[in-house]
């Protein structure tokens, strides 16, 4: 294939090794692009997707590559590499954020931050906006902000014909649509996101509390409870994780596996912060090994405790699903094969959004459109080779635990390559059907691969 955008293909050496430094994910797959490019300009991704059309190459795209199953590392075709695509521009006078597919939050936020404005940025601030707003954005204050796709007022596609077209309210408005959630769906390539900016709450303050895992049922019913009772500028995450990921826990006489749960106030001031975790003072029932009260993280700070959860260097396997129970309902009965994880790195985690209620999404808006009560995710890490079988034999008996207590799964984080039924069950009934029709209208040929699919 002819472009003058810097290329490397399967028989060039540093092939193998760029595609490796562009995933995140070290748990190798076994698929392979035949050329990787990439562009520097718009026009460089126009001519990439016109040759690739001419020539009868599929396309895939990657920005941040974090996707956890590595979904745009396809066999065969062409990997458009938009990492150069890392452009921030803040316009404080209107609100508004222009960002590369390839900046992360890590560069966003303190960008945005400088100006006292915010957005549902990433909880993880290493993930590509080009993948993270694709796909929803389930970030900081989205049971208050709404997802972060929700922000997105305007996006720069190359189509699969090869054009630049700008996607708004006033033109393209159905690529809108898909630009706000169809994820790995998407039918173009994103060179650039308009966003909505909020203001930027100025006294963010954080509560948790850590207790031995033999009290995950107490602590999650608690949460279960609190949470009905919450302001939506209030996001809860309960955790179970592994031994050795709390630095500020004694060392010894420490269990092996404990239930972290972290209250974040997206407010002003104390006061309010104060007020709004209120409804936590009654406790569980049961003591917990560690606790912090208050205590206030900045913005732009929120991503560190998340990022150290989920370093670098690491094999993953993730999955994630929608249920409309409570946190209690999904997380105990994940409690016995917990204990078995292979990795003592392993997690999952549980959020309520909207805290019980619906957060409130226009299906006519976006094709995000999964407002469920409580989303859990499963998480292995590791990084044994020889520990690549358990783990996914691990991963595998969670998620079977959490499919038939499930109403569907995150298009960002579910498995979709073992499971590519997982793609469907991402969106609701209407938005699937509309998304597979737009899909072809905007992709009759087919151009974009699909995570798990191939042609
Ligand atoms: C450590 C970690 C933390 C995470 N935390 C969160 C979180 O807090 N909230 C959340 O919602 N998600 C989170 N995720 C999931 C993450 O948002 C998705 O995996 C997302 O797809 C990553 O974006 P990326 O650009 O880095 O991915 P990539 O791997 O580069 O791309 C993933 C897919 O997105 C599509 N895509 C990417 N760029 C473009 C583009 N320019 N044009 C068209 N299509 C494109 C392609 O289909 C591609 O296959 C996390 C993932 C990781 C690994």
């Amino acid at each position: 294939m002819r472009t003058d955008s810097p290329r490397l293909t399967r028989s060039d050496p540093g092939f193998e090794k760029r595609l490796a430094d562009l995933v995140f994910n070290q748990l190798p797959v076994d698929r392979r692009p035949d050329v990787v490019v990439r562009p520097r300009t718009e026009q460089d991704v126009v001519d990439t997707v016109r040759a690739a059309r001419r020539d009868g190459h599929q396309v895939a795209v990657l920005s941040g590559g974090h996707s956890w199953i590595a979904a745009p590392v396809r066999e065969g075709g062409v990997l458009i590499d938009m990492s150069a695509f890392d452009g921030v521009d803040v316009d404080a006078e209107r609100r508004r954020l222009r960002v590369g597919p390839a900046a992360r939050s890590s560069a966003i936020v303190p960008a945005v931050a400088a100006h006292g404005l915010a957005y549902s940025s990433g909880h993880c601030g290493t993930p590509g906006a080009g993948g993270y707003l694709l796909g929803g954005g389930i970030g900081v204050n989205s049971g208050h902000w709404k997802p972060a796709c929700y922000s997105v007022r305007s996006v720069r596609v190359v189509t699969a014909e090869g054009e630049l077209v700008v996607a708004s309210e006033s033109e393209n408005r159905d690529l809108l649509w898909l630009a706000r959630g169809a994820g790995p769906l998407f039918p173009g390539v994103v060179t650039e996101f308009e966003l909505d900016l909020q203001d930027r709450p100025v006294d963010t303050r954080v509560s948790s509390w850590v207790f031995d895992h033999e009290h995950l049922a107490a602590v999650s019913a608690w949460v279960s409870r609190v949470s009905a009772t919450l302001p939506s500028y209030v996001e809860v995450f309960t955790a179970a994780g592994g031994p050795g990921r709390h630095d500020h826990l004694p060392s010894e006489g420490y269990p092996d596996r404990i239930v972290t749960v972290l209250a974040t106030a997206y407010v002003d001031t104390e006061a309010e912060a104060r007020a709004a975790l209120a409804p936590f003072a009654d406790g569980p029932g049961v003591e917990p090994l560690a606790c912090t009260d208050l205590a206030p993280v900045a913005y732009e700070d929120l991503s560190a405790s998340f990022d150290a959860e989920y370093p670098d260097g690491h094999r993953y396997l993730a999955d994630a699903f929608w249920t409309d129970l409570d946190a209690a309902g999904a997380m105990v009965p994940l409690a016995d094969a917990f204990v078995r994880a292979p990795s003592g790195l392993s997690n999952f985690v549980a959020l309520m959004p909207g805290n019980g209620k619906q957060v409130g999404l226009d299906p006519r808006a976006g094709a995000y459109s999964m407002d469920h009560r409580t989303l859990v995710m499963a998480y292995a890490l590791w990084t044994d080779p020889a520990a690549d079988e358990a783990n996914a034999r691990w991963i595998e008996e969670m998620s079977a635990i959490l499919a038939p207590l499930s109403v569907g799964n995150f298009v960002s984080e579910a498995d979709h390559e073992r499971h590519p039924e997982r793609l469907e069950r991402s969106f609701s009934p209407e938005s699937w059907r509309r998304l597979t029709e737009l899909r072809s209208t905007w992709d009759p040929d087919g151009l974009f691969h699909l995570p798990g699919r191939p042609r």
